[in-house]
C-alpha cells in the first residue's frame, strides 16, 4: 500500500477525462479517470501537465474538488489570457487524456481527527479545496460546525452554487459578493474585511480551525484579520493559487 502512495505521488500518470460540468460561465469541472489513483486527503492538490504535438509542456497545479473515496476530480477557473486554464476549460473532451501528479500536500487537508469548528474562508476558485472538506465531512457524518465565508465577483460567479445551497445541519455558507449584487440582496457586498471576519468568525474561545483559500491577496487580507481577530497562526491554514482569481 505504502509503495502505491509513493508511486502515485511521485509519478507522472495518464489520467482520462471522465466527464466536464460547467459550474459557471468561465469555471468547468473535470472528473478525472486514474487506474492507479493512491487516493487523496480533503485540501490537497495535483499537478497537471500537458504537452504539446512540439513537444513542449506546461505544468500548473489544481486543488482536488472530490473528497476521498470519491474519484479524482478538479475544478478550473479560466482565465482569458493565461496558457493552461483555457485549455483544461474550452478544448479538452470526454475521453481525452492529460497527465496528472499526486496528491500533493499534507498541510492545507482536512481529517476528521483535526475536529473543530471549522472557519472556512474562500476567494473564488479557492473555494475547490473547501468543497472537498464540505464532502468529506457529510460523508463521513461528521457533525463538526462550519462557517463557509465565500467571496465572489457576483451571484453568476459562485461555484457549486447548488451544492452550496443545499447544506445544512451546521453548515452555515454565507456570501459576500464584491462586485455586482442582485436586486434585494441582503448580504455582504464588499471584499473580506476585518468587520466582516468579526461578524463571522467562530469566537477564538471555540478553538476553532481556519482554512483560507484564494488569490494571494485575499489570503493575506483574510489571515491577518483573523490574527487581529484573536485567533492564533497555528490555527490558521492558508492556500495560496498566485496573484489572479476573484
Ligand atoms: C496549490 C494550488 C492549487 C490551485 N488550485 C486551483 C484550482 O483548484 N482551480 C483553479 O482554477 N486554479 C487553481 N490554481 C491556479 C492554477 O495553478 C493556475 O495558476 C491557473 O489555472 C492559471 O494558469 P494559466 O496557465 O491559465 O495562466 P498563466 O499562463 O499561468 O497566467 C496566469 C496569469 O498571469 C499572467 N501572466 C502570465 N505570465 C506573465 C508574465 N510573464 N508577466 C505578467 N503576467 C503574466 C497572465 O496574464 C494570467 O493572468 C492553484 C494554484 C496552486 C498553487
Amino acid at each position: 500500500m505504502a509503495g502505491t502512495a509513493v508511486r502515485g505521488r511521485l509519478t507522472w500518470q495518464a489520467a482520462t477525462v471522465g466527464s466536464v460540468m460547467d459550474e459557471t460561465a468561465q469555471v468547468r469541472t473535470l472528473a478525472l479517470e486514474v487506474p492507479d489513483w493512491p487516493g487523496h486527503r480533503a485540501g490537497q492538490h495535483v499537478d497537471v501537465r500537458l504537452t504539446a504535438d512540439d513537444g513542449y509542456q506546461a505544468e500548473r497545479a489544481y486543488s482536488i474538488a472530490s473528497a476521498p473515496g470519491e474519484p479524482l476530480a478538479i475544478t478550473v477557473e479560466r482565465l482569458d489570457d493565461g496558457e493552461v486554464s483555457p485549455y483544461l476549460t474550452e478544448e479538452l473532451r470526454v475521453g481525452d487524456e492529460i497527465e496528472v501528479r499526486g496528491p500533493i500536500g499534507g498541510y492545507f487537508v482536512w481529517d476528521a481527527a483535526d475536529g473543530g469548528p471549522l472557519l472556512l474562508l474562500a476567494g473564488g476558485s479557492g473555494v475547490v479545496p473547501l468543497r472537498a472538506m464540505l464532502r468529506h465531512r457529510e460523508r463521513l457524518g461528521s457533525t463538526v460546525p462550519v462557517r463557509l465565508l465565500y467571496s465572489s465577483r457576483s451571484l453568476a460567479d459562485v461555484i457549486y452554487r447548488a451544492e452550496l445551497d443545499r447544506c445544512s445541519d451546521g453548515v452555515a455558507v454565507i456570501h459576500t459578493l464584491t462586485r455586482q449584487q442582485p436586486a434585494g440582496w441582503t448580504g455582504y457586498a464588499r471584499r473580506v474585511d476585518p468587520a466582516m471576519i468579526a461578524e463571522v468568525a467562530w469566537p477564538v474561545a471555540e478553538m476553532p480551525l481556519a482554512y483560507a483559500c484564494g488569490p494571494t491577496s485575499f489570503v493575506e487580507a483574510a489571515a491577518s484579520a483573523l490574527v487581529a481577530f484573536g485567533y492564533p497562526p497555528q490555527r490558521i491554514r492558508t492556500e495560496r493559487f498566485g496573484a489572479t482569481g476573484q
